[in-house]
């Protein structure tokens, strides 16, 4: 029995959505988060630690360590880097399996500049990894850190390369600012779920619940915006420099946004009060102050996950329609703030790719 209830059959984490946490964020937050989400995702060896003091405390729920080698600018495939040594690298099957683990990811190099040659490498090392960790009795991912043109320009080579393999896929996409902001990009993300056996999104946004109900199996939604994409090694991440107010999830537009751009609708006709338990009916609008980033992520985690419990509540054959409803909605509601406010707010390409979205 776990210390901390966080097993109850109603948790996210059987419904396959976990919360992907900086180790920065340390064991309070992580608890607390644990104990909305169910599941949590620490990356890194700094994730280690956080997982084992997490388990050291007693929390016994599903956990995941990714081994997120791809963060390393020194270890990426690719010709600009001389060579690959991974001889200094741990052995992650055994840290894995050390913590209680319910799946294994793979370590795996960030795959640059649409490099076949590099994909197929590291298909080929997550397969053994896979294989390794079934023989420990532990299934296994192999983690995929692409850069989304992979995706947004190579699709067809992309799901050709993933679709024999008999080991699920956990991709990870790599954009200095936002992957799905591309037309292609959840189209051919749900063409990829409906030519592949089995795929993961790790980092992000929370389209992850999205793609659990256009059937992922596993989606994990990041606590910061490093967590809900990949900056691609070696280069600076994007966003508005000098503006220091946190990112939250806003549910009436199906966005993130920032506080400082949510600030500036005034005229927001009550589409940006929120119920939840943080926020109890205050006005998103406040998050435009710096100095409530903790607030505005704990908001977030509330938002997205009730919003996740109300898709993924539907029976499987009807959660795809929910989730293409939801987004419908989102996109009329920001279409009239837009209107009433004279302030455009979010991408298009994301809400446009999911109400048009195939099963
Ligand atoms: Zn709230």
């Amino acid at each position: 029995m776990s210390r901390l209830g966080t097993r109850s059959p109603t948790t996210l984490a059987l419904r396959g959505i976990r919360a992907y946490a900086p180790p920065t964020l340390g064991l309070n937050e992580h608890l607390l988060v644990a104990s909305r989400v169910g599941g949590l995702v620490l990356p890194g060896r700094a994730g280690v630690k956080a997982a084992r003091e997490l388990r050291a405390y007693g929390f016994d729920g599903p956990l995941l360590v990714d081994p997120a080698l791809y963060a390393d600018v020194t270890k990426r495939h690719d010709s600009e880097v001389a060579s690959l040594d991974l001889d200094t690298e741990p052995d992650w099957l055994d840290l894995q399996l050390q913590l209680g683990v319910d799946m294994a990811l793979s370590p795996t190099p960030f795959i640059a500049n649409n490099d076949r040659d590099a994909l197929h490498q590291a298909i080929r090392g997550g397969t053994e990894f896979c294989e390794r960790a079934a023989d420990a009795g532990l299934p296994g991912l192999i983690v995929l850190p692409v850069a989304t043109n992979f995706l947004t320009r190579d699709i067809v080579n992309f799901v050709e390369a993933i679709a024999p393999q008999r080991r699920p896929v956990a991709l990870v996409l790599a954009d200095r600012t936002d992957p799905y902001r591309f037309r292609a990009a959840i189209p051919n993300l749900l063409a990829l779920i409906r030519g592949t056996k089995d795929v993961v999104l790790l980092r992000s946004d929370h389209s992850a619940i999205g793609f659990r109900a256009f059937g992922a199996s596993l989606a994990a939604i990041g606590l910061t915006s490093a967590t809900r994409h990949l900056v691609p090694p070696g280069s600076e991440g994007g966003g508005s420099r000098g503006d220091r107010s946190p990112s939250l999830f806003v549910d009436s537009i199906a966005a993130y946004v920032r506080g400082s751009k949510l600030e500036r609708l005034e005229d927001d006709g009550g589409a940006l009060d929120c119920t939840c338990s943080v926020c109890e009916g205050g006005s998103l609008k406040r998050f435009g102050d710096p100095r409530l980033k903790d607030e505005a992520r704990r908001h977030s985690v509330e938002a997205w996950s009730s919003l996740a419990a109300r898709v993924l509540d539907a029976p499987e054959s009807r959660r795809a329609e929910a989730w293409r409803h939801y987004c419908r909605r989102a996109q009329w509601t920001r279409e009239h703030l837009a209107e009433r406010t004279g302030v455009d707010i979010g991408q298009r390409n994301p809400l446009q790719g999911w109400s048009q979205g195939e099963t």
